[in-house]
């Protein structure tokens, strides 16, 4: 399949090609047909499978026709975080470079003024998070009976985020004569009620989660230590594995800055991504790690929450994450698009319970990674094991650092020479916790000719 055959305009296939893309992937394969011919779609899709292309390349080509008036915004893209807003916001200006659309952003942290002069000479794409989209109604800035089309993006994360009161609230504001495209990676039976409010004959579009291609395009390694020794170990693998770029999961916030400290204390170029940072902060932080001035970027998960980097070799996670597909989410950072990817995860014996819920989610064992000079661990399950592991002295590294990394353990061993170097094989759909639903099972349809 190649971008031509989707009906799309020369322009977005230059705009495409200049990005370097070949071929679309499967969602923009199977929504952006439909979208052009102005159904409704549901897609069950996550950040990483190309989703954000797959409903700005149509967008851009479908405003084309036509203005936009003062104050009323012809499009609307909801989204449940200023940094995937940013991020749509930039996907527009990159497949958009040949058209001459317009476009605001209303999103905590940039200025106001600056965002209404731009509503008040007309808009033809308004991105925006519903909290800040609602101040604007509310003082009269805007007017939503222009908009044709409505996105609503990441739909489980709004759900998450407590933010669907305001979704309901903003759709009642919009004509009831408009196109919807509504995304969310998971469909809970909350995001199905209301993707049946506000789509209206939808087509539904799932394709093999993040989750899954992660899974396969992600070298994964898990190494066992004690907590005393993570810091040493953190820094022997990056060393040993010539991890230049990395994003750094921390489950705590407070351990974001320990960490960051401490990697600027042995020398090397990190920064933290914390979620109490100011927008500005955030973005010139995120801009330096893109730009290549800072190798390791230390975050949590709400922080790194809709961050998209093109081409991040590596993701670490500092601390094994207590819910599994946050496994999923955190790894699905690197490998994108089809990209090589490689994620180490640094485990302590205690989490032995949350190391097996995402080994059963992966379908695999994660191969185990010895780190020379330091004593390795083995994981133990259950209240019981966990109790003797805490009582347990930690221990001191014990060698100086020849820094070398191998695979242990047999079963994962065994796995990754089934798997070809690591690389875990394609299995059932996974990614939803233990849960799969039914709808995940089913092949995803193709597209109609
Ligand atoms: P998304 O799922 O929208 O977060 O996109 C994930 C990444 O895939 C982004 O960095 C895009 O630049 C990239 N991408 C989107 N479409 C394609 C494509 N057809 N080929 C290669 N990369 C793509």
């Amino acid at each position: 399949m190649n971008f031509s055959d989707l009906g799309l305009s020369q322009e977005i296939l230059s705009a495409t090609s200049d990005a370097g893309y070949t071929e679309p992937t499967p969602i923009q394969a199977q929504a952006i047909p439909h979208i052009l011919g102005g159904r409704d779609v549901l897609g069950c899709a996550q950040t990483g499978t190309g989703k954000t292309a797959s409903f700005t390349l149509p967008m851009i080509d479908m405003l084309s026709r036509g203005r936009a008036r003062a104050r009323m915004p012809r499009s609307l893209i909801l989204t449940p975080t200023r940094e995937l807003a940013t991020q749509v916001s930039e996907n527009f200006e990159t497949y958009g470079k040949y058209h001459k659309l317009t476009m605001a952003l209303l999103i905590g942290g940039i200025s106001l003024d600056d965002q209404t002069r731009k509503l008040d000479r007309g808009v033809d794409v308004l991105i925006a998070t519903p909290g800040r989209l609602l101040d604007h109604f509310g003082r009269g800035g805007i007017l939503l009976t222009d908009i044709r089309i409505l996105v609503i993006d990441e739909a489980d994360r709004m759900l998450d985020m407590g933010f669907i009161p305001d979704v309901e609230r903003i759709v009642s504001l919009l004509p009831r004569t408009r196109q919807t495209l509504f995304f969310s990676a998971t469909i809970p039976p909350e995001i199905r009620r209301l993707s049946d409010a506000f789509l209206t004959d939808p087509v539904e579009i799932t394709v093999a989660p993040n989750t899954h291609s992660a899974a396969e395009t992600v070298v994964q390694h898990l190494t066992i230590v004690p907590r005393s020794d993570k810091r040493e170990a953190l820094r022997r693998i990056i060393r040993a594995e010539n991890v230049g770029t990395a994003l750094i999961f921390c489950n705590r916030k407070r351990d974001v800055d320990i960490l960051f400290k401490s990697l600027t204390r042995h020398g090397f170029g990190a920064a933290a991504l914390h979620g109490d940072m100011d927008q500005a902060r955030r973005q010139q932080t995120l801009d330096r790690f893109k730009e290549g001035e800072i190798d390791l970027l230390v975050a949590s998960d709400v922080a790194a929450r809709g961050l998209d980097i093109d081409d991040l070799p590596a993701v670490f996670n500092f601390d094994v994450p207590t819910h599994s597909e946050d496994y999923i989410h955190r790894i699905g950072r690197t490998g994108r698009a089809g990209r090589d990817g490689r994620a180490y995860t640094l485990a302590t014996p205690e989490d032995g319970t949350y190391v097996a819920a995402i080994e059963k989610l992966l379908g695999n064992p994660i191969r185990r990674l010895d780190v020379d000079g330091i004593a390795g661990e083995s994981l133990e399950n259950g209240p019981r094991a966990r109790r003797s592991a805490r009582s347990r002295p930690a221990r001191e590294p014990t060698q100086a650092p020849r820094a070398s990394a191998k695979t242990t353990n047999r079963s994962a061993r065994k796995a990754e020479r089934r798997n070809e170097g690591g690389k875990v094989p394609a299995g059932p759909v996974v990614g939803l916790g233990d849960h799969v639903p039914e709808f995940l099972l089913k092949p995803a349809r193709r597209p109609s000719p």
